[in-house]
């Protein structure tokens, strides 16, 4: 008789990071959209993860997680209306090129084309722009499988639409989503490096209003870069005024890493969805050994961020990879980080090690404390719940919303038990 091999347990389930293990009794593959709505409304307790880009444990549950990249991938393009209609568990990289095929595009990206379009906008992800929104700004449809396993079919018409597209995935499980689309267009991506950081902090609203994109990496000290992603066919912009030093070959926003994992620079001209994306989706993006976290404050207070944030330079100096400031179009999602106020986002790649990271954090939460910084929802804070509430004026709105929708907490976690005052 041949010895029965043991079974091995699956190994634990993480995020991209590493730094969050899943701590869900099992991992489903749903593959169709009835198996959803069967599991959904047979378990007490229900998560759902995109690509697991985030770096919280804002996907996490208790119960059974879903994950949603076996479910019939549709790419639905109405040429006429210009939107399309995408499965939950899509990716912008694999988007991208079917929606340049018809001539179309998405108005902006994230800084990587990996991860889910479901998750993306359940964490208001956004890129840079001063008239860009965040990519939940552009959904004009949801599909959502609710606690008690019906499928809803919510569009800009619904009374609380604007609070169910940035969802922390807390009111059930998106199965697919509709964009709003704008003709296909080519972006040019070109670098200036050495940027004294005088010129940034007095000339950011100039350095911002020049081009489509403009992200400015720094670490705070001495180096910064100003990444500048032209939209063709209008002003092209002159950022010599600054003092950089234009890029003459490709770079990395972090020394010492190699810049062919980043999408086309130079201003070699290229379709949208290869330029936006800092990263290209075949390679690692950014150092790929790091947690990160964000901050949106009021465009107005970018001034005074900067400042603060710059007095904090030795601080974050031993755990910071880099930093980068974009802006973002504010719009009416209800949690959205740019809800009714256009924003400056200032981020931070840290080094991968939370227990060193946790007390920068809470540092720089407590410098931006005043104007009223909100945390971006994928990424790592400590904001204390009340302030977090306390800057989103619809937060009630949600709350009431998430009762009404869930009101067992299905989709609940200790992610959505810390941050989300009971409804
Ligand atoms: C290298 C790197 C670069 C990044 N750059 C940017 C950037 O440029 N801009 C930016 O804003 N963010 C950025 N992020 C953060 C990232 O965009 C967000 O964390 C985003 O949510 C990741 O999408 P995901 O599919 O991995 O979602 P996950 O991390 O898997 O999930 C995030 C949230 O969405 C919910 N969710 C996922 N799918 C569904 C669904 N089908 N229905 C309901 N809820 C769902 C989950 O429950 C969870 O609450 C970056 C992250 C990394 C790792």
């Amino acid at each position: 008789m041949t010895p029965m091999t043991p079974l091995t347990p699956p190994p634990p389930l993480t995020n991209w990071a590493g730094n969050i293990t899943f701590s869900a009794a099992r991992v489903h593959h749903p593959t169709s959209v009835s198996a959803v709505q069967t599991l959904v409304s047979s378990h007490r307790r229900v998560g759902v993860l995109g690509t697991g880009h985030s770096f919280n444990s804002g996907a996490d549950t208790s119960g059974e997680l879903l994950r949603l990249d076996r479910l019939p991938r549709l790419v639905e393009v109405d040429r006429a209306r210009r939107t399309v209609r995408v499965s939950a568990g899509t990716t912008f990289a694999e988007l991208g090129p079917r929606l340049q095929e018809h001539g179309l595009a998405l108005r902006n990206l994230g800084s990587l084309p990996h991860i889910s379009v479901a998750g993306a906008c359940a964490t208001a992800t956004h890129g840079s722009g001063d008239d860009n929104p965040v990519i939940a700004a552009g959904v004009s449809a949801v599909d959502l499988v609710t606690a008690e396993g019906d499928l809803l079919s919510l569009d800009r018409t619904a009374p609380d639409f604007a609070g169910v597209v940035v969802s922390l995935g807390a009111l059930g499980v998106v199965t697919g989503l509709t964009l709003d689309l704008v003709p296909a267009y080519d972006v040019q991506q070109y670098v200036y490096t050495d940027v004294p950081w005088q010129t940034v902090a007095a000339g950011f609203t100039d350095i911002t209003a020049s081009a489509y994109s403009v992200s400015v990496f720094t670490d705070w000290r001495e180096r910064t870069q100003i990444w500048v992603k032209h939209r063709m066919g209008t002003e092209a912009p002159d950022l010599d005024w600054t003092g950089g030093v234009l890029a003459d070959e490709p770079v990395h926003p972090v020394d010492g890493h190699c810049a062919a994992n980043c999408t086309p620079q130079l201003a070699i001209p290229g379709p949208w969805h290869l330029r936006l994306p800092h990263f290209r989706a075949e390679f690692t993006p950014s150092t790929g050994n790091e947690l990160q976290s964000e901050y949106f404050v009021r465009r107005e207070d970018t001034g005074r961020a900067l400042t603060a944030l710059r007095a904090l330079r030795g601080t974050m100096a031993p755990v910071l990879q880099v930093s980068e400031i974009r802006t973002v179009a504010a719009d009416e999602g209800w949690l959205s980080p740019a809800w009714q106020r256009p924003a400056t986002a200032l981020h931070f790649t840290w080094v991968r090690d939370p227990g060193a990271v946790a007390p920068v954090v809470a540092r720089i939460e407590e410098a931006l404390a005043p104007l009223d910084a909100r945390p971006h929802w994928g990424k790592v804070f400590s904001t204390p719940p009340r302030a977090l509430a306390a800057t989103y004026g619809r937060m009630e709105d949600f709350c009431a919303l998430r009762k009404r929708l869930d009101p067992r907490g299905t989709f609940g976690n200790e992610f959505t038990d810390r941050h989300l005052p009971e409804g």
